[in-house]
């Protein structure tokens, strides 16, 4: 048994998991606006609520990375966690070692043990939502290296060949121009629907309207579609991973698992594609499940 947390914008969710997989147990609570000690409280109740007389041990996903050496939080899009040591501060609390990892890594991690990607050698997970996550498992283990940002590959700029499909250039929060987070995220998507079509609509809403064939919306979607197939070919041309899963909102829109591949053949330097492009098991639950499996890494 393994205690799983999801450190989220808005929420704070703790589960506690069993070996096989099972939440046993879970709790949510709203995440403290624009407090940086109410947040460590919270998180501390909520693992001090789910802890039973034998401690369990306890992994937490959240948006950003651990800089090394100093262990100071970075990348984070929740920026009051930036260069706070979030890791360093729970653990006072408690009074025992806990695990901290980025909740993209968490995610790609939850479908790799009990998830899309169980039976799968080497999977790259992908987190389609207000941003753009990745991470990258082989053998079960997460790849990670000297400048925690395995996977962030968000943040590369988006290919030349797909750059033609966006009107104008797009300003990420990281300080660059056009990182594919600028254009796959559910804001990109929204951001190209209104440049195409003159109308601004949230991703969800493109995605309901595509469903029914409205014309703008699904052509949206078939765009949308190439650039992240384009995107995505660079990670296959570089690490070639057996299956592509893909997570968060826009996971959901069940055109991309047609036309991904296609879109992919004529991106990869190969000539057919055996990746598998996969949905996720798991909702929102992926990142607390992730989290405890920080504990079971080979
Ligand atoms: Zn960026």
């Amino acid at each position: 048994m393994r205690i799983g947390l999801d450190l989220g914008g808005t929420k704070i969710e703790g589960i506690i998991l069993s070996n096989n997989g099972c939440i046993d147990q879970k709790i949510r609570v709203d995440t403290p606006s624009d407090d940086y000690e109410e947040t460590v409280n919270s998180i501390c109740n909520v693992i001090e609520k789910l802890q039973g007389s034998n401690r369990m041990p306890v992994g937490i996903g959240t948006p950003g990375a651990i800089a090394l050496p100093e262990k100071l939080m970075k990348n984070s899009n929740s920026i009051l966690l930036n260069g706070k040591p979030l890791q360093q501060d729970i653990q006072t609390k408690l009074g025992y070692e806990i695990r901290l990892e980025n909740d993209a890594n968490c995610f790609v991690l939850s479908e790799a043990f009990y998830g899309a990607a169980i039976n799968i050698r080497s999977v790259f997970g992908v987190i389609l939502g207000t941003g753009c996550g990745g991470g990258f498992v082989i053998d079960k283990q997460l790849v990670t290296g000297p400048n925690s940002i395995a996977g962030e590959w968000g943040h590369n700029c988006i290919p030349a060949s797909v750059r033609n499909l966006i009107e104008r250039d797009r300003i990420c929060y990281c300080g660059r121009q056009n990182c594919i987070e600028t254009v796959i995220s559910g804001r990109g998507l929204q951001q190209t629907y209104l440049e195409k079509f003159g109308n601004n609509l949230e991703a969800k809403e493109i995605a309901q309207r595509a469903k029914t064939e409205d014309t703008a919306a699904t052509k949206c979607i078939e765009i949308y579609a190439e650039q992240l197939a384009c995107s995505l070919s660079t990670i296959i041309n570089m690490i070639d991973p057996h299956a592509i899963v893909l997570g968060g909102g826009l996971s959901n829109i069940e055109s991309l698992y047609d036309l991904l591949p296609n879109y992919l053949t004529g991106h990869i330097f190969n000539d057919t594609v055996k990746t598998k492009i996969l949905r996720p098991a798991f909702g929102d639950a992926s990142g607390a499940i992730g989290a405890a499996c920080l504990w079971t890494e080979n």
